[in-house]
């Protein structure tokens, strides 16, 4: 279990790295860890510019989004955070990024091929439906969603991840941009695609229970 201390230094190196690889835009997205105790959470602020986080402007909340520590207002996407960890055991860190290929793959209901094998271990991912910013509804079917993959795609919105850490968390969702950006690129050169033969797709998706 990580220190409160631990949380917060690491959901401000990893929204610094998903700033600037472009996962997270000036005000859209947000990252939590799970706070020492277990229950509550460190998360982003609201609205704030992601380009310059401090540890000073993280927020300390309750599951019910009341401020334990803190002087900004949490993130309104605090509710899809907290039902995230309700999702699986273990879970200790969540990412939602606002990622612009994975986005519009998700918007046009795409799927991953096995075009790498990366496209093999994120197979699961899913993609829910438009639901409203910040409220219950989304908050639910992105819980859900989690049950079945430890990443999923919110159409029209963006995607979010878990991980046993902060770091897992955004590693999957960096992984389900790039591999979002390869299947765009196979498809605009519009040639006969070779996939990953089924044997090995077998042999691969095996280790996706281990990351
Ligand atoms: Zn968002």
């Amino acid at each position: 279990m990580q220190t409160d201390r631990e949380a917060r230094q690491q959901i401000v190196q990893i929204v610094n790295e998903l700033f600037q690889t472009g996962h997270l835009t000036a005000t859209g997205g947000n990252v939590s860890a799970l706070s020492g105790d277990g229950e509550t959470l460190w998360i982003t602020p609201t609205g704030l510019y992601k380009g310059t986080l401090s540890e000073e402007a993280l927020v300390h909340i309750q599951p019910d989004g009341s401020v334990i520590q803190g002087s900004n207002a949490p993130s309104i996407e605090y509710p899809m955070h907290v039902r995230s960890y309700r999702s699986r055991e273990g879970i200790h860190g969540a990412v939602h990024t606002h990622s612009p290929i994975a986005t519009a793959f998700g918007i046009c209901n795409q799927s991953f091929q096995p075009i790498n094998t990366d496209a093999i271990l994120l197979a699961d991912t899913q993609i829910v439906p438009w639901l409203m910013p910040g409220s219950q509804e989304l908050a639910e079917a992105m819980g859900l969603a989690l049950e079945k993959s430890r990443g999923a795609i919110m159409q029209n919105h963006g995607l979010m991840a878990v991980g046993e850490d902060l770091r897992g968390a955004a590693t999957r969702a960096m992984m389900i941009e790039e591999t979002a950006k390869l299947s765009l690129y196979v498809r605009q050169f519009g040639g006969e695609v070779s996939l990953i033969p089924d044997p090995w797709v077998e042999e691969i998706a095996g280790y996706a229970s281990f990351m």
